[in-house]
Formats: structure tokens, sequence, C-alpha cells
């Protein structure tokens, strides 16, 4: 064991500090215009009913500027609902896998949707292609599975995947990605992905409970089959078809957060108004690199994902030497506003995790690591 350096002497200077200290990975920053178009809003769609033209049009609002983020393909259609992404992985388990499903784990969160596939009394356990935290891998093709699921972003680690179906993978064989962490901040060709599935709370800088989708053709043919499927109970909570239904209508199947659609849609048209997922995967490329280059350079610090192919460009993981104490350098970052920059809490690492989504301009990110010298010099 190395002593650990005390930091508590350390103090920060004022005019090192980002203009924003909020570096979280979900809830992530959320801009001061989408709070000010929030008030602004007013007594207009908060707190009147989701069945009329107000709320329906926030809706709206949100599934066109996602179909335009996103480069919708012909025939793909957004749909959402309530509980988040945890929530959709049981959706998916019931409405989308079949019989049994292969899947990429390769942190916490990949590894939970596996476990929910596993514990369903209707599938086979999951065909797992599993990788040890930091590391990334890419499935080959399992002629048993009719579904494979994978994270575009593992969010725990900061290990990003090509949303890619494997060379020789049976044609029905669904692709059902989670890109809770990418969606909005990391670009993607839809097309060849079956439901691309994500939450307002992380890239698009909104707050959290809803759950959205693309959903190809072929995904919707396999729920509409599963669900008339007599043998199987679908919860009306959890029917993809009746999300479906409600999502053309503009509407949920119960009632929505208003404010959270709110700000969803203020950010995914400031977005476009930037120049669309184009810009955001620059931008998040620029601050993801700067941090990996400098982390390269400096002593104390290490990228965690040692494979430069897999490091994400939204979520950066970077391991502190051990004489540098992780929770104490969070702890004093907190002290001058800087937050939520402690690693992902099962994981158990002496690191540090910075999300850099588009809602990050890179000079904070600048600022960020101006902070970080300030301390390291004094280590
Ligand atoms: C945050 C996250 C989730 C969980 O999202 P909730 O909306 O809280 O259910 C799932 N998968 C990934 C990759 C995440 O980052």
């Amino acid at each position: 064991m190395t002593a650990h350096t005390d930091l508590s002497g350390i103090s920060i200077p004022p005019g090192l500090l980002p203009a924003d200290g909020r570096f979280g990975a979900g809830p992530s920053r959320v801009r001061d215009a989408q709070i000010e178009a929030l008030a602004a809003a007013g007594r207009g769609p908060l707190g009147t009913s989701h069945r009329q033209a107000g709320v329906k049009d926030l809706v709206r609002r949100v599934r066109a500027g996602l179909a335009e983020l996103l480069a919708l393909p012909e025939g793909h259609e957004i749909v959402l609902g309530n509980g988040g992404s945890t929530a959709f992985w049981d959706i998916a388990a019931l409405c989308l896998i079949e019989r049994q499903a292969q899947t990429v784990v390769i942190g916490e969160f990949s590894a939970k949707f596996a476990a929910e596939i596993d514990a369903a009394s209707h599938l086979e356990p999951a065909l797992r292609c599993e990788a040890a935290p930091g590391q990334g891998v890419v499935p080959s093709a399992e002629p048993r599975a009719d579904a494979l699921a994978l994270p575009h972003n593992e969010t725990s680690t900061g290990v990003m995947l090509p949303p890619r179906r494997p060379e020789g993978a049976p044609e029905e064989q669904l692709l059902l990605v989670d890109a809770t962490s990418a969606a909005g901040g990391v670009a993607v060709d839809l097309a060849g992905i079956d439901a691309y599935y994500f939450a307002p709370q992380k890239a698009l800088g909104s707050d959290g409970g809803l759950w959205l989708c693309a959903l190809s053709p072929a995904a919707i043919e396999r729920a509409e089959r599963l669900e008339a499927d007599a043998g199987r109970w679908v919860p009306a909570f959890l029917s993809l078809t009746s999300a479906l239904t409600n999502s053309r209508k503009d509407q949920t199947l119960n009632t929505p957060a208003v404010a959270t659609l709110l700000l969803m849609a203020e950010q995914i048209e400031w977005m476009l108004g930037q120049g669309g997922l184009a810009w955001a995967d620059a931008r998040t490329r620029t601050s993801s690199g700067i941090l990996y280059n400098w982390a390269s350079q400096r002593e104390e610090t290490t990228p965690f994902v040692a494979d430069a192919a897999f490091r994400s460009q939204v979520v950066v993981t970077l391991d502190l030497a051990e004489h540098i104490d992780a929770s104490a350098l969070t702890a004093l970052l907190r002290t001058v506003g800087i937050v939520d920059i402690e690693p992902y809490r099962k994981l158990g690492r002496n690191q540090l995790r910075i999300a850099v989504f588009p809602s990050v301009p890179p000079e904070d990110v600048e600022a960020l690591i101006a902070v970080l010298e300030h301390v390291l010099d004094r280590c």
C-alpha cells in the first residue's frame, strides 16, 4: 500500500474553474437555456392534460426531432414510454426476444440486461459474450440467438462498441442496442439496428423517467407476433405495441413527465440548430480527445480503456496512480462545484469518470484539466 498524498491543504484558484462544474454521466448537466425555456413555457403545457394539443405537441417535437437527429431510416419509428431504459430491458425481454438472446456483457449496465433475460422464465439463459471491465469485445455470429443485445456505450466503464451485426448472423436475428448514454452524442447508422433505445438524462441532457427507441420494421413485426401469442403474458405497461400505438398519436400509454419532454425537445432542437448529430459527434470527440491526450501524457493518470479503439467519446474513465486518492480528489473538487466525476460505484477503482456529452463545451473540459493539473502538481 502506498500512502496517499494529503490533499487537504490545496486550494483551487477560482480563475481556473469551468463555467459549469457538472460532468456527471447521468443525470447529466441540463443547459441553462433549457431551464429558461421550461420557465418561459409557464402555464403552457405544464399542468395540462397529456391528451390535449399542448403536451401532444411536445411529444411530436421530440419524435420528429429525434427522427431528424438520428436520420431515421424509412419505415423505422420513434417510440417512447415511461420507465427509463431499465423498463425497456423488460419490454425487450417480453416483446422482442423470442426464445434466446446473445448478449455482450462488458460492464454493469450490459450485465443488468443479461441478468434480466436469465431471470425471464419464458426465455433460455442469455448466451454471453463477455469482456473484463475496461475492455471491449466484438461478438461473433451466434446462430442459436434470435436477438443480439449490446451496449453502444457501456457507461460504467467508458467502453464504446461498434453497434453492428456480426458477419454471418442469422437474417431474422434482431439487433438491440442500448444507446442510453450514446444517443445524441455519438454518430450512428440506424440501418441494420432493430431497436436503438435510450433515455433523456444522458447525452440528451434532460431529466430521467422516459425510454425512447428507434424501432425497425422487423422489430415491430416481431413485437406484434410475440404479443399476439396467447402463451406469453405481456403486462400492459410493458407492451411495445401499445407504446407504438400511443407514440403514433404523439401520446404515451400513461402520464409522462411533461417537464422532461420539454427539456428534451429543447435539447434536440438546439443540437439540430448547431449542426445535428455530426456536430455533436465532433464535439464529444474533441472533448474526450483532449482528456485522453492529457491523461496519456501525465504520469499520475492512465486511460482505463487500454485499447484506444474501444475508448468512449462520451464517458472518459481515467485511472489514478496509487498515491492519489480518487475519493479525496473528487471530494476536494466538489467543494468548488466540480461534481459527479466519481467512478461508477460498483466498479470500485481508483478512478475518475468524466462525461463529456454535447452539453459540455470543450472549454469546460480544458478548465477541468487545469484544475486537475493544479491539484496533481501539488501532490
Ligand atoms: C443509465 C443507463 C441505463 C439505465 O437508464 P435508466 O433510464 O436509469 O433506466 C441503462 N443503460 C445504460 C448504458 C445507461 O447508461
